[in-house]
């Protein structure tokens, strides 16, 4: 579904990925974790048009993209859906027009289904009472739910979440990540930065481990949190299991 080859960004004359190579299968949930600072959320950003690569390519469900087609970057957005650690709502829209803005002005909803659908979404999280609330209305673990049937919302091929928990209160933690585990369930590709290694161990087919830029390793979640290969990642794990 998505096949990464030669991917360098670099910010001014800061190297900061360095010819990432990755893979991630239909239906695959990969979780990304590494130090702060190592490349992840460039890395995942560029996933999604939101970054614009320095070198390299980037293939969706067989359609590349080279590094310098900026039109094509623009259309990844399409996608790709994506989820952020603080959110990201429309703040002066509700929560349907929020999650009806983007699909419909791209055709991936017309309006006479829109209503049905967006109820749909909501019953997914538990949130269908919100539809007319304004995200300040919501808890941040609701508005982090509302962020993620946004992004189903447009009948994404994949989705990438970028540290989805870490803003959010500890008790509404376990919110996101049942509905983060459901998806994985339904066979949503997914690719999670994440410091909440028990989701990794549970939810993870594949954890990929950052540092400086490259990825120093990529293995089952088995086998990357007992038997790590590299002095790095034991460290890295060391601090964070
Ligand atoms: P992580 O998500 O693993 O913490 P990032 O991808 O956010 O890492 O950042 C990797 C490196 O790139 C850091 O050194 C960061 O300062 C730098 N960086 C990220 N975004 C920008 C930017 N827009 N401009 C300049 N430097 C950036
Ligand atoms: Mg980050």
């Amino acid at each position: 579904m998505i096949r990464v080859r030669g991917l360098n960004k670099q910010f001014g004359a800061t190297p900061v990925l360095k010819g990432i190579d990755l893979d991630v299968h239909a239906g695959e949930v990969l979780v990304v974790v590494g130090p702060s600072g190592s490349g992840k959320s460039t890395l995942i950003r560029t996933l999604n048009g939101l970054v614009e690569p320095s070198g390299g390519e980037i293939a969706i469900d067989g359609v590349v993209t080279p590094a310098n087609d900026r039109k094509a970057w623009q259309r990844l957005r399409e996608d790709i859906g994506m989820v952020f650690q603080d959110y990201a709502l429309f703040p002066h829209l509700t929560v349907r027009r929020n999650m009806t803005l983007a699909p419909m002005r791209r055709g991936r909803l017309r309006e006479a289904e829109a209503d049905a659908e967006v109820r749909r979404l909501l019953e997914l999280v538990n949130l269908a009472h919100k539809i007319d609330a304004y995200p300040r209305e919501l808890s941040g673990g609701q508005q982090q739910r509302v962020a993620i049937v946004r992004a189903l919302a447009m009948k994404p091929k994949a989705l990438l979440f970028d540290e989805p928990t870490s803003a959010l209160d500890p008790e509404t933690v376990s919110d996101v990540l049942a509905v983060m585990r459901d998806l994985a369930n339904r066979g949503m590709t997914m690719v999670v930065v994440t410091h909440e290694m028990g989701f990794a161990r549970e939810v993870a087919d594949r954890v990929v481990f950052m540092d400086e830029g490259v990825i120093m390793e990529d293995a089952p979640p088995e086998q990357m949190f007992s038997n790590p290969q590299h002095a790095r990642t034991r460290a890295f794990l060391g601090k964070v299991l």
